[in-house]
Order: C-alpha cells, then sequence, then structure tokens
C-alpha cells in the first residue's frame, strides 16, 4: 500500500491546478478555495468508482467550481480574448477527457490549459 495513491495523486494535481487558475483570476478567497475542496470530496468519491477517470479530474473539477462560481459570484473566468460584445466565460474542452484547456467558443481558440491560466505567454516562448 503506498502512502498516497495514484488517485489522491490525481485528486491532489486536479485542486492545485483549479486553484492555480483561481488565483490567476483573483477569486480564491476562503469561500471559492472550499468549493474546491467541496468538488475535490466529490470526485474522491465517483473516480473510487471508475479509476479510469483520474485523467479526467482536473477537467471536472475545473467545471464543477464553475458552475458553483456561476450560482455564487458569476461567470468565471471571463474570457481574456474576445474585447468587444458581452463578456462571457470561458469553457473546459474536453468536458470529459485528458489534457483540459479553456476555450473560448466565440473565438473558437484554446486560451490556456487547465492549471495555466495565469501562464503569461507560455505560447509566446520557443
Ligand atoms: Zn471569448
Amino acid at each position: 500500500m503506498d502512502p498516497i495513491s495514484p488517485l489522491e495523486q490525481a485528486l491532489h494535481a486536479a485542486r492545485a491546478l483549479v486553484l492555480a487558475d483561481l488565483v490567476a483570476r483573483e477569486v480564491a478567497e476562503a469561500d471559492v478555495v472550499s468549493l474546491v475542496e467541496e468538488s475535490v470530496v466529490q470526485r474522491r468519491w465517483w473516480v473510487e468508482q471508475w479509476p479510469e477517470g483520474a485523467e479526467f479530474l482536473a477537467g471536472l473539477v475545473a467545471q464543477d467550481v464553475q458552475d458553483a462560481l456561476l450560482e455564487r459570484y458569476g461567470r468565471w473566468p471571463l474570457c481574456p480574448v474576445c474585447g468587444t460584445g458581452d463578456q462571457h466565460a470561458l469553457e473546459v474542452e474536453p468536458e470529459l477527457g485528458p489534457d483540459p484547456h479553456w476555450v473560448c467558443h466565440q473565438a473558437g481558440v484554446k486560451v490556456a490549459a487547465v492549471g495555466a491560466l495565469g501562464g503569461g505567454g507560455a505560447s509566446a516562448s520557443s
């Protein structure tokens, strides 16, 4: 028995990625962090039933938190690409898959990987 199971590692990673995005968008207040914790608790149960879903956790937790924020705070994360028109939130794609990204469907662009919203020009290097 490992002290930290792969599932627990995946949950920790998902939690860290979503928290990083919340911090990047300056909404990482204490009650928002608790939304992440609630999602992680629920997804722990979920992934124990379906261990193959471990690599989907980051995208799922991001969507859980996005839904919870919509009820309490409003849209998150706001699209940084479209300067005009209605403000809208980015969406996670794929909804259920590995390597989730934040995308803007209006502009049709990938904005950042989940966890990299504050990454500042990762695509500008290289
Ligand atoms: Zn947009």
